[in-house]
This record gives C-alpha cells, structure tokens and sequence, in this order.
C-alpha cells in the first residue's frame, strides 16, 4: 500500500477531488465533533438520515454523485470517537472492501486533528492491504491500493513513518513465514539476512556455517538439521542505531523452516502448518528492517536459530544426549521438542557477546495454543522488569502477550537420570516447560522467551501468517530507546534457573 498525508482545509472538504472521499462519522450523527466541515456535508447526511440509510446502527454508507462535492464518491464510515483497534480493523475492513468492490484503487479519507487512535487506524489500513505474492502461474493482481490521508495539520507524520515501517516489517516477515518449505531452507534465511545488509548502512551480517557452529561446540543446535539436506547455518543480523560500544539487544528467533518432528514424526493432519515453525526467525528479519527504516537510537543484534527437522538415517533420535555450547548435556525425549535445542545454544552464543538483554521468539509449543490460543503470545522471563516492559509494549501495539510463571517448582519435569536435562517433560504443562528449559541457558542476563505458537499464524489454514509479535517488539523497541538506564534486574527464585 502506498500511504502519504496531504494537507486539506476541512472547511473545503467539499472542493477536494477524489474518486473517493473516506469520512468518519459517528454512526446516526452529521460530523465529527470539534470539526469545521463545511455546510453541505451537513446537508448531505442529513438527507441520508431523512432517508433511513444513515442513523444509529450503521456500519458505512456510500453516497454516488453527492451533490455540491467534487467527489465522486462519499464512504461515511461510523466510528468512536476513540478508536481502539478493533474498530481501526473494522473501518480498514470498510474502506477495502468498498474499493474492491467499486474496483477503485485510490482512496481519500479525512483525518480529523488529534483523533484518538489515529495511529491504529493507519496500521490496520497498511495490515488490511498484505496480498501474499502466491506462486500460482495464473494471478489477477490487482493494482495497489493508494491512500492520501488528508490532514490539517502534521500530528500524523511519525505515526505514518512508524506505522509504514512496521507494516514494511511485517510484510516482510509474513511473506517469508508463508513460504513452503521447499523454498524457504535455512539457506534462504541466510540470503535475506544478507540482502538487509546490502540495503542498510546501519546493518551488517554475518552467517555462520556448520563447520563455525561445529567450532563454537553447538552440539544441540546442529543436532536439529542433522536429517535434513539442507545444510544448517546462523545468521547474526547486527544493527547500530546507538553509540557502538552500548550493549545490544539480542533478539533470537527459532526458523525451523520445516519440521516434520524428526524421528519423533507428527502426524499428517496439520503437518502442512509446520512450514509456519519459523515464524519467529521470519519476525527477526522484518524486526530488523523496520529498526533500520525507523533509524531507532538502540543497537540490536537479530539471530536467527535455523534448521529443517526432518527424519533420516543421520537424525538424531530419542535417547541421544548431546551436549549444548554451554556445555550443559540434554536427554532427548522428543526430537519434535527441537526448537528449545536450537534456541539453547544461540542463547548461550548471545550470552558471550555481553547482551544488554535477550528477547527469545518462537513457536515453541503446542501446549502455548491450549494455554492461550491465538490471542496472546505466552511470555516467560527471569527478570520481572523486562517482563513488564514486554507486556505493556503489547497492550499498546495490540500485540498481547501474558506472564507465564516459570517458578523452581516446575524445573523438575526436567529432571533426567543420564544427563544434566531432558529436553521435553512429561505429564508437565508444557508451554512453562520450555521456558524453565531455556531458563537454564539465559541463566543471570536478562532475558524473556515469547511463545508465539498460536499468535503468529492460523492452524491448518494456508497463507495465514499474521506478522506477529512485530508489533510487539517494535514498540517495546521504541519505548526502550527513550529510556534513560534501563535496569532489569534478576529474580532467580522466580525462574528457577540453574546457576
Ligand atoms: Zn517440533
């Protein structure tokens, strides 16, 4: 979507061209309060409301040809006066499908001045236009949808600039979550990790290979790809926007670009879904984008925890122990609980790099969906702080997550007789299991794990990437740079981490 502001006295809406003239307008009302319309839109409504078709219930009425405007069509939209984000989706929605169905491409709509959740509206505007590029030979594209969002005034400029960067990243994330995985490979995150490198100065990559990772001791992370022929590798997206010497943010995403479960094989129903476990390593990349577009005063490092899971006569299988770059040895159980493999041994890799924190993202658990289904991201942590900071950054974005507790008393589903761990427990809610699990790796930095297994796609329907938790990490981003010291300290009892 092409989005741009243009400045408009409202008074002279009427003389405004436009195929068509978006206007929101309490439903059963004639304008916006506060809102120096002219005469004849009053004129215009009121007409409507003698008619019937505009009053209290209304959704949207479109007005052909209204008289006295140099529009040639008029959208009345119904609105609150103060948009939350299921109306921004809801208006988005209107103005979308009535250009669809005009087969119009362009439309105008009148942003009244300081209007409460603004900001959410053009968001959902720019999310309501995501067309997945399919890989049908036969495609109907239609043209882009352009917006101009006339304004009196320049309130509007950053959250356009911000709303246009996260839906860039998003965008970017969801067509990349979409991809099968035939063609999304380990390999092909690593071209888009490099790709962000040549496009910014500000970004500088570095990918990994498996005789580097072999170096580094990541005897879980490699064991993960083990089965596949697609050979395993970690980019490491690195982004200054602060002083160089400042410690980053380290934010790891699991890309496990297809997992059949390994030799712990799934069951067929679904399993197209797992082309979506790696959800998180696609949201590292759109994360990392929109950082560099929005030029954001923080330095952050993207890692994406990448491998295909698949069964072979090289895989790994229950009972292996291998032994993690921490030097901590895991039992495997499951070789389908791989994700807490791969995200191990890039926690431990992050920790060496003197962090001012990391932020795990991943489709971890199946048991995060059960827990909280597609609503809210479950988040685990061992600093009550950064906690706090990541739920609230999803309260403001619409990006939920939730606090999961990961107390000491759970560790114990962990317990192995072999080794130092097992990687998956048994009869033990499993969503906190794998937080404890990775809670032993963040160890004293600080650190937050995001399930996103049930926000960041639809299970069991195609193209149905969502683009979270971007939202969320982006405005927790953001808030982070205007903070001064952030402090986040540790509360061991809490986490039950092993130290
Ligand atoms: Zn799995």
């Amino acid at each position: 979507m092409i989005m741009q502001t243009q400045h408009l006295n409202m008074a002279a809406v009427d003389n405004h061209s436009a195929e068509l003239l978006v206007i929101l307008v309490p439903a059963g009302q004639t304008g916006f309060p506060s809102q120096a319309y002219p005469p004849s839109l009053e004129t215009l409504i009121e007409h409507y409301k003698k008619m019937g078709d505009w009053h209290s219930e209304s959704k949207y009425l479109l007005c052909i040809n209204p008289p006295e405007f140099k529009a040639l069509r008029i959208l009345l939209v119904n609105t609150n006066l103060d948009i939350v984000k299921a109306d921004a989706k809801r208006i988005s929605n209107v103005v979308t499908d009535v250009l669809e169905q005009l087969n119009q491409a362009k439309a105008d709509i009148v942003m009244p001045p300081s209007l409460p959740g603004g900001e959410l509206l053009i968001q959902a505007l720019f999310h309501a236009s995501y067309k997945f590029s399919d890989y049908k030979t036969k495609t109907s594209r239609r043209e882009e949808i352009s917006v101009a969002l006339l304004v009196s005034d320049d309130s509007l400029d950053e959250s356009l600039d911000y709303a246009r960067a996260l839906h860039n990243g998003m965008s970017r994330t969801r067509d990349l979550a979409n991809m099968p995985g035939n063609l999304c490979t380990p390999g092909y995150f690593a071209e888009c990790a490099l790709a962000l490198d040549e496009q910014f100065a500000t970004i500088s990559t570095d990918v990994l290979d498996e005789a580097q990772l072999t170096e580094l001791g990541m005897g879980a992370y490699l064991a993960v790809g083990r089965g596949s022929v697609h050979p395993g590798c970690m980019p490491v997206i690195r982004y200054v926007g602060a002083e160089p010497e400042e410690p980053a943010i380290w934010v790891i995403g699991k890309g496990v670009t297809f997992d059949s479960g390994g030799i712990t094989l799934k069951k067929p129903p679904g399993m197209q879904s797992m082309i979506y476990d790696m959800c998180g390593g696609a949201s590292v990349i759109g994360l990392m984008a929109a950082v560099a577009e929005l030029k954001l005063p923080v330095n952050v490092t993207g890692v994406i925890a990448t491998a295909e899971n698949m069964p072979d006569g090289d895989a790994f299988r229950p009972g292996d122990i291998l032994t993690t770059m921490s030097g901590q040895t895991v039992e495997i159980i499951s070789t389908d609980a791989e994700g807490r493999l791969v995200l191990c041994d890039a926690i431990t890799y992050a920790k060496q790099h003197q962090p001012a924190l990391i932020i795990d993202v991943a489709t971890l658990t199946g048991a995060q969906i059960v827990s909280l289904g597609s609503h809210a991201s479950g988040l685990m942590g061992n600093s009550p702080q950064l906690n706090q900071a990541l739920q609230q950054a999803g309260d403001e974005s619409g990006d939920r997550a939730w606090t999961m507790p990961v107390w000491p008393d759970y560790q114990d589903a962990l317990d192995s007789p072999f080794a130092d761990m097992r990687n998956a427990g048994s009869q033990s809610p499993g969503m906190i299991t794998a937080g404890c699990y990775l809670a032993r790796f963040a160890g004293n930095t600080p650190w937050a794990h995001l399930d996103i297994a049930g926000t960041s796609f639809q299970y069991g329907t195609g193209n149905s990437a969502t683009g979270r938790p971007l939202p969320l990490l982006l405005q927790f981003l953001r808030n982070y740079s205007n903070l001064s010291a952030p402090q986040w300290s540790i509360n061991t009892d809490a986490c039950g981490f092993l130290p």
